[in-house]
């Protein structure tokens, strides 16, 4: 029995040890520690159509709405084939365990780039003339990373696919925060982004911190969720301030294969 307790004892102690050292691991940096989009706590999106369903999805804010876009050509056993082989590097499965198998993207747009607006002025404390440049940034970013997808930014917000709007900050811990919306085919069809310029406790997130949580939401645009790798920008708490080449990989993977189920019903 006293060495069965002392046992217990030796591996409580190895995992105390453990555990303190892989918290040591973890970077000191706090400058981009900004709570990004812990999405799931979300509340459910307000409806902006009265034919939309809502829900709180494991991205930031998910609504889906009937489209008249044509249904993509499906074919599982290839769609499976494409995920196998192409998932090594990427955190494609964190994704589709959020989704519930399912793959959301947009239709190819580089001859008909998506219109994003970029509010240009803000009388928020803090904002800077320098932010907007940064956000147009974001998305030129990730039109770098091989999607499918490009951007054109437009001044009149009316007439904008997706527009990207300043606030002083959340009533929750999150810095930014990303609505989207997709068909019953799961092509996305409309998404908008809100992004913080302080944190909650009302500190400026300043325009590194800003920067990269612009990232972040933009992945959300294009149809990724999070993954729990801290190198990546899809990390639900932000600590980098590019894409790594897993958010690449994956960004490319979503795109190399059709919107909806990557299962057999
Ligand atoms: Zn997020």
């Amino acid at each position: 029995m006293k060495r069965l307790v002392a046992v217990l004892a030796l591996a409580v102690a190895a995992m105390a040890v453990f555990i303190v050292t892989q918290a040591r691991r973890l970077p000191p940096r706090a400058v981009l520690t900004v709570a990004a989009t812990v999405d799931t706590t979300l509340p459910p999106a307000p409806l902006a159509t009265g034919d939309s369903a809502s829900t709180a999805g494991a991205a930031d804010l998910v609504s889906v709405r009937t489209s008249s876009l044509p249904p993509p050509r499906r074919d599982l056993a290839e769609i499976q084939r494409r995920l196998t082989d192409g998932e090594s590097g990427t955190y494609i499965r964190e994704i589709l365990l959020q989704r519930g198998d399912n793959n959301a993207r947009w239709p190819d747009r580089q001859l008909e780039p998506l219109r994003v607006w970029v509010q240009p002025q803000s009388d928020i404390a803090d904002f800077d003339r320098s932010l907007p440049e940064r956000v147009r940034q974001a998305f030129d970013r990730w039109t770098r990373a091989g999607v499918p997808v490009a951007f054109t930014f437009v001044v009149d917000s009316a007439r904008s696919d997706i527009p990207v709007v300043w606030v002083d900050k959340f009533d929750m811990a999150i810095s930014g925060r990303t609505r989207w919306t997709h068909d019953q085919h799961w092509w996305i069809v409309g998404a908008s982004i809100e992004l913080a310029l302080h944190h909650q406790s009302g500190s400026p997130l300043g325009g590194d911190a800003v920067a990269a949580i612009a990232l972040h939401e933009v992945g959300h645009v294009l149809g990724l969720d999070h993954t729990m790798d801290e190198r990546s920008i899809m990390c639900a708490r932000v600590r980098v301030s590019d894409l790594s080449p897993a958010d690449e990989h994956t960004a490319q993977l979503v795109y190399s294969i059709p919107p909806g189920s990557v299962v057999n019903p």
